[in-house]
């Protein structure tokens, strides 16, 4: 079976160049003789690498190349750079096409436009957006983002990445994202409860305990985290209050929150930083590392690094960007971007640039801000050992090429921020059980999943000889095949 769907995809989307060496097929857009035979340049994107330096002749229509190379092509979007990825892991383990075929699609999308009173009296009609990706493995999960770039493509990408994110991690969710597009600094914290409230009214069933469970994001937190929970439980009946306290994670500790769920993502990044360091004998004491996005995953994630010895240099986010050759106090510069709301003008950093910090000599880079950050244009600057993608999506397909040519490790997002919906799912279980778990305990259990999923997607790009990335997709997507193949397709 896989064997004719091969067949049929090479057939539609490839012209073969040799019947006897079908390997080749998957790889190649237009033929070209003379690297059939060449090992070296078996696998995906390897003719990106080639196409770079290659002193042969272009074929007609321009080069010959790898389907995945996009180099100097149009920018694509944060969407069709997700289902790419997707697409790159089917290729590597020839997973069932008709099971791609919904995982590439979403399930359900809500577009709600709902009227929110202004202090001044006015009346603003915004538009929020609920995607659910996929309930294959669990209730649907993912975080709500408030932001000016906000889309629907946006919002579709996210939430396929964390359908992803469930399945690699090993945890009973599936994957949403949602998210009204906003800058919060246009309104006051009055107007921001109002618009999270009606947001969750206008939503209505659609979110749910058992059904759909929102988290923090860009821009959203604890506290917007508690209107939606006190806005969902006085829509249902007094009866059931109290078994709905799962219907949000990420509230405050008080209302039902759990302990280490603040730090989670950034905790998460830090002990998967430690792995790859122990792997490979490398000391993080004294080690340097630059952060761009210093919200809730940057700064945690620095605060904790700090704690392993190692010395932030340089910092960016959307305020401004800073430098100090000396380290940045991760504690200091929270405190000072808890009162002045960025990092700009922070005393004891200089600023500079962007093209700067990108080119700044470090030993590791977090991305903790926003997707498409690394990319054909700033992934040529960076100087660094290893990525961390604290952030979802950080690097377009043009930078992860990139990246790759220049042989600098990438813990890939779908990992390495996976500490997140990890304690969320944590957060989920306690209020289930009406349980409080210790920080120690919930740390541990991160720990463990989180080790666990590293160790998976070690073994997975060791076996297919291929990036991080696409072994950590093939490990989600493994999962997914599996439930799929065995549950069959309705009716
Ligand atoms: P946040 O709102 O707390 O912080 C966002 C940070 O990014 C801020 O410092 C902001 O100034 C900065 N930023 C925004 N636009 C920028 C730009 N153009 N250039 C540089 N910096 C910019 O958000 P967060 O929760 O820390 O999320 C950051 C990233 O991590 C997002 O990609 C998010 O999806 C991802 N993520 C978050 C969680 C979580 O638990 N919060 C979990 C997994 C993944």
């Amino acid at each position: 079976m896989k064997e004719m769907d091969r067949k049929r995809r090479n057939k539609e989307d490839i012209t073969p160049i040799s019947k006897t060496r079908e390997w080749k097929l998957l790889y190649y857009e237009h033929g070209r003789p003379g690297l059939e035979d060449s090992s070296e340049y078996r696998g995906l994107c390897r003719h990106c690498e080639l196409c770079a330096t290659c002193t042969l002749p272009k074929s007609e229509g321009g080069v010959w190349h790898c389907k995945y190379y996009i180099a100097g092509a149009k920018k694509t979007s944060f969407y069709e750079n997700v289902l790419k990825q997707l697409e790159k892991a089917e290729d590597v383990v020839h997973f069932d096409r008709d099971i791609c075929k919904i995982l590439a699609a979403t399930m359900n999308e809500f577009v709600v436009h709902f009227p929110v009173k202004m202090d001044d009296g006015g009346l603003k009609v915004m538009t929020g957006y609920r995607i659910q990706h996929n309930n294959a493995l669990g209730p649907y999960k993912g975080g709500l983002r408030f932001h000016p770039s906000v889309d629907i493509d946006e919002v579709r990408a996210l939430a396929t990445l964390m359908t992803w994110k469930s399945a690699i991690t090993n945890i009973p969710f599936g994957g949403a994202k949602g998210g009204i597009q906003l800058d919060p600094a246009d309104f006051s914290s009055n107007e921001m409860e109002r618009i999270a409230r009606r947001f969750t009214f206008a939503l209505g069933n659609n979110i749910g305990p058992e059904y759909d469970i929102p988290a923090p994001d860009v821009n959203t937190n604890p506290q917007i985290m508690a209107w939606i929970l006190d806005t969902y439980l006085s829509t249902v009946t007094p009866n059931e209050r109290n078994r709905c306290l799962h219907v949000v994670t990420g509230k405050p500790i008080e209302s039902g929150g759990s302990k280490g769920r603040n730090k989670a993502t950034g905790q998460g990044v830090v002990f998967l930083i430690d792995k790859w360091a122990n792997d490979h004998g490398f000391n993080l004491k004294g080690a340097t590392y630059i952060v761009q996005g210093f919200g809730n995953v940057g700064s945690w994630t620095s605060r904790l690094m700090k704690e392993k010895g190692s010395k932030l240099i340089a910092v960016e986010d959307v305020t401004g960007t800073i430098f100090n050759s000396e380290g940045i106090d991760p504690d200091d510069l929270a405190n000072y971007v808890k009162n002045h709301g960025g990092v700009l003008d922070y005393p004891n950093a200089k600023p500079i640039d962007h093209e700067t910090f990108f080119s700044t000599k470090a030993d590791i880079f977090i991305p903790a801000a926003l997707e498409n950050q690394i990319t054909a244009e700033t992934a040529p600057l960076l100087n660094v050992k290893l990525v961390a993608e604290g952030a979802n999506s950080p690097t377009d397909l043009n930078g992860d090429i990139i990246l790759q040519r220049k042989k600098i490790d990438v813990i890939p997002d779908i990992l390495c921020n996976s500490g997140g919906v990890i304690v969320s799912y944590f957060e989920w279980l306690q209020n289930k059980r009406s349980e409080f778990w210790e920080l120690d305990e919930v740390d541990n259990k991160l720990h463990k999943k989180i080790i666990n999923a590293y160790e998976k997607v070690h073994d997975t790009a060791e076996k297919f000889r291929v990036d991080w990335r696409t072994a950590a997709q093939v490990v989600a997507i493994s999962r997914l095949e599996s439930v799929y193949k065995e549950r069959g397709i309705f009716p």
